[in-house]
């Protein structure tokens, strides 16, 4: 429901617009709107006080300077009784803008002498964030951390400085990014829980987001911040200014500012002696170093007078703009594919009436297609330009709140930015998940008709009011090929093993894996050297790494080796590695450790720290180097599949006897991946390596009926193990060497060719112990052409590209118990 004064508000802001701001007549200007817009009499005004009247530079006794510097004050003083605030308990500093602001409050904290400790919200603009390289420590606080801070605890009992009396804690009034608001009562309960320490905590809020449409109130000093900072061209359009305000009783703090600049000075001395007198009586008079901008300040004084006359006081502004959000939001929220799931993925809370703080008017979002896959922000900002549509996307530069929207850890937004990634790049979905948001943010001059045009954008382009029949291209009728008597399979097992040769890591039930084209998600991406013959190592040559056990902790962004073996003197039971490739590790150096892998030359990052190295060499007894061989490295750092179809593995040798098969023509070339090799990254052959349980099954038999002793699956060193499901006839043993293509829940697999076994396969992968079997009985039994075979390579085989993209096709994952159904290569392909 409209509450009754906004049809009114509206078509006063509509017949502003007509004569005001002629500059967005056929634009929809929706970021920080109606507030970063010049007003056509105010800039009229501005023009006609310049040409008549004559100022000059302050700090002089002619009347044009002293003009100005009366000028100066009376702004001053309008401007702090905008916000409340009373002369007599706070100071206010002309800036460039509020990160001018901040970084004066950074000056004062960097002189203390103790140093100080910085803590930010969550939330907080890049701005703000950035003070923390001058601090101490630093810490990034959440909404419950800083309740926490309030209720007693002190966030910084860990830090592992010598302890500082100074801490200054910074948060935002309202986020720049969805709106949210944070109570202006954190400052004033923080100082209360905290009065009896010996600490001195300072308060900065940055109200730059929030007063652009709302009244800070600064009547009651005893509950505000130590400092404010403003950006006034939010709020008032022009001139491009910012100001500091700050609590007299806070004054103190920049007594040990070092530098002075012109006009902050009573005296100088230069020469033999060197000393100066700071001004003493304002603050403002220490602070502003330089000629201040006073043509602008004049411009600030005729644009707030303005703003007042065309909109009324900030409360008018705040309902009107409050209104607007919420119908943006229904509408927003409102919008669905014809199949109901949602177009808009929205991170801004709609606040209710009864929440005191309310919702500021920036609304985050991000557009999804009806098969749940995300809309890259680079696709709709073309579409929105072409419409003349204004509003900001990315990353915001508020990089907690980004981080927390879309639960990015920081690992992966290390990696992002490993993979390439920087604000504002194109390849804006990374691993299935968005790297920004898109914000439409609303001001003063805003109107429901532009609410009503955005939505219908949205609605327009991105809402799908048929259903795509590509879902049916991409999945269904692959399934229809596979034959439906061949009862499915399901996945038993899936493994990756990170560090080549190493240990596998599990992937737990209900866990979906990633797979990429060049495997499994984090598989064979890290190898170890060896430092004299730079070959990779392998358990060939070196078991005692199978007891190199590798976890993937995606919550603390790291990959953790433990070295399950007998203890080794000196050796630490694990060591571990971030995820994110972390500069200050590897070699950044041109000399990339030049390596052999299975005979290909190849280049990797090398990880220089001894503590890292030394794990590894200790506890295998061999001098080596960890590195890295990240996906998608070009020339040397990249490699390529050389699975192939064996000969053994058409049709009609199939069922025959090893060995006994009649001379056949090698296998057509189209059925190879010889033309076309997918990429790989350290695994032996191919992207995949997949092992039938039944075929173990039949193995195992032979081998014991042969009297040895069974193996598990571990020992092939599969990523994925299949097995009949339960019920069903299945396939029968070594019915894999038949198959060309694997379907796993949603995503299809293409084979590649049998997987060529040594006798590694024989390193119990438990106690590192070598054996004969399996390798001796599979030399009898799977023996084709003198080699041995066992297990098949695969790769992924995505849906050609469509313009439909789905979650499934954005984001291709597999998970352990997953049904599995297969299609035999065509027999006439395989006869050919
Ligand atoms: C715009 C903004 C800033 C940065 O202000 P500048 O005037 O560009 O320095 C900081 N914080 C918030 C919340 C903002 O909206």
């Amino acid at each position: 429901m409209e509450p009754s004064n906004v049809p009114k508000y509206n078509a006063a802001v509509e017949a502003l617009r007509e004569t005001e701001y002629p500059m967005i007549k056929n634009s929809l200007y929706l970021d920080h709107a109606g507030t970063t817009l010049c007003a056509k009499s105010a800039m009229d005004n501005f023009a006609s006080e310049m040409t008549s009247v004559l100022y000059g530079n302050p700090h002089s006794a002619s009347p044009s300077s002293q003009r100005s510097t009366s000028r100066i004050e009376d702004t001053r003083m309008n401007l702090l009784s905008f916000f409340g605030a009373d002369p007599a308990q706070y100071d206010l500093v002309f800036v460039a803008n509020a990160t001018a602001g901040v970084k004066l409050v950074v000056d004062a904290m960097r002189s203390q002498p103790e140093g100080w400790y910085y803590a930010y919200h969550q939330a907080c603009h890049t701005s703000l964030v950035g003070a923390r390289e001058e601090a101490l420590h630093s810490l990034c606080l959440d909404d419950e951390s800083v309740q926490s801070w309030i209720d007693g605890a002190d966030p910084f009992s860990d830090s592992p400085h010598q302890h500082s009396t100074t801490t200054l804690f910074s948060y935002s009034a309202q986020s720049h990014m969805d709106g949210k608001r944070y109570p202006l009562s954190w400052s004033k309960n923080l100082k209360k829980a905290h009065a009896s320490s010996e600490s001195r905590i300072f308060t900065l809020l940055d109200a730059s987001s929030f007063c652009a449409t709302s009244r800070l109130n600064l009547s009651d000093p005893s509950i505000s911040p130590d400092f404010v900072v403003f950006s006034l061209y939010k709020i008032f359009g022009f001139p491009d200014l910012g100001a500091l305000v700050v609590r007299r009783s806070a004054e103190h703090v920049f007594d040990r500012r070092k530098y002075f600049g012109g006009g902050t000075v009573d005296i100088v001395v230069c020469g033999k002696e060197q000393w100066h007198a700071p001004k003493s009586h304002f603050l403002h008079e220490r602070l502003e170093d330089g000629t201040l901008p006073f043509h602008s300040i004049v411009a600030l004084d005729i644009a707030m007078g303005f703003h007042q006359k065309a909109f009324g006081s900030m409360d008018r502004v705040s309902s009107h703009t409050v209104y607007l959000t919420q119908r943006l939001l229904q509408g927003l929220k409102t919008l669905q594919h014809a199949n109901g799931t949602p177009v808009c993925s929205i991170y801004t809370e709609s606040s209710s009436d009864t929440d005191s703080l309310g919702t500021g008017p920036a609304v985050s979002f991000n557009l999804e297609n009806s098969l749940g896959a995300w809309m890259g922000l680079a696709e709709f900002e073309k579409l929105a330009n072409l419409k003349e549509i204004h509003v900001r996307t990315g990353g915001l530069c508020n990089p907690g709140g980004i981080a927390s929207a879309l639960s990015l850890q920081p690992w992966e937004m290390k990696r992002n930015f490993s993979v390439g990634f920087r604000c504002g790049a194109e390849n804006d979905i990374i691993s299935g998940k968005p790297t920004g948001v898109i914000r439409a943010s609303l001001g003063a001059m805003s109107t429901i008709s532009d609410v009503d045009r955005f939505i219908g954008f949205i609605e327009e382009f991105f809402r799908e009011s048929t259903l795509p029949n590509t879902r049916t291209v991409n999945f269904d009728t692959h399934e229809a090929n596979i034959p439906k008597s061949q009862a499915p399979l399901r996945v038993k097992a899936i493994t990756v093993y990170p560090v080549k040769s190493c240990g596998g890591f599990s992937i737990p039930s209900g866990v979906p894996w990633e797979i990429r084209p060049e495997g499994l998600a984090w598989d064979r991406e890290w190898c170890l050297i060896h430092q004299g013959s730079g070959h990779a190592l392998s358990q060939k040559r070196c078991p005692r790494m199978a007891l190199l056990q590798p976890k993937l902790d995606f919550e603390q962004g790291l990959l953790i080796i433990k070295y399950r073996g007998k203890r080794v003197q000196g050796c630490p039971d694990q060591i571990s590695i971030p995820l994110s490739a972390n500069p200050s590790l590897v070699d950044t150096g041109f000399q990339h450790v030049q390596s052999r892998v299975c005979g290909d030359h190849i280049s990797a990052q090398m990880y220089t720290s001894d503590d890292i190295n030394g794990f590894f060499s200790k506890a295998l007894g061999v001098p080596c180097i960890l590195a890295r061989f990240p996906p998608g490295g070009l020339g040397a750092s990249s490699r390529f599949s050389k699975a192939q179809i064996q000969r053994h593995q058409q049709l009609s040798t199939m069922h025959k006897l090893p060995g006994s098969f009649p001379e056949m023509p090698s296998p057509p070339d189209s059925d190879s991946e010889q033309q076309n090799p997918g990429k790989i990254l350290l695994s032996n052959e191919s992207p995949i390596l997949m092992v039938y349980s039944t075929s173990v099954d039949a193995l195992n038999k032979d081998i014991r009926d042969r009297g040895g002793k069974a193996v598990t699956d571990s020992a092939f060193r599969a990523n994925i193990v299949l097995e009949q499901a339960g019920g069903s006839k299945g396939q029968q043993a070594f019915a894999e060497d038949g198959w060309a293509a694997v379907r796993i829940g949603r995503q299809n697999f293409k084979a590649l060719g049998a997987c060529r076994r040594c006798q590694m396969v024989c390193v119990d992968q438990e106690t590192a112990e070598k054996k004969e079997e399996p390798y001796v009985t599979l030399a009898k039994t799977r023996r084709f052409d003198g080699k041995v075979y066992f297990g098949v390579h695969m790769r992924h085989d995505p849906p050609a590209e469509s313009d439909h993209t789905s979650k499934e096709t954005q984001y291709p994952t597999i998970e352990v118990g997953e049904a599995v159904t297969v299609e035999a290569r065509d027999k006439i392909t395989c006869l050919g």
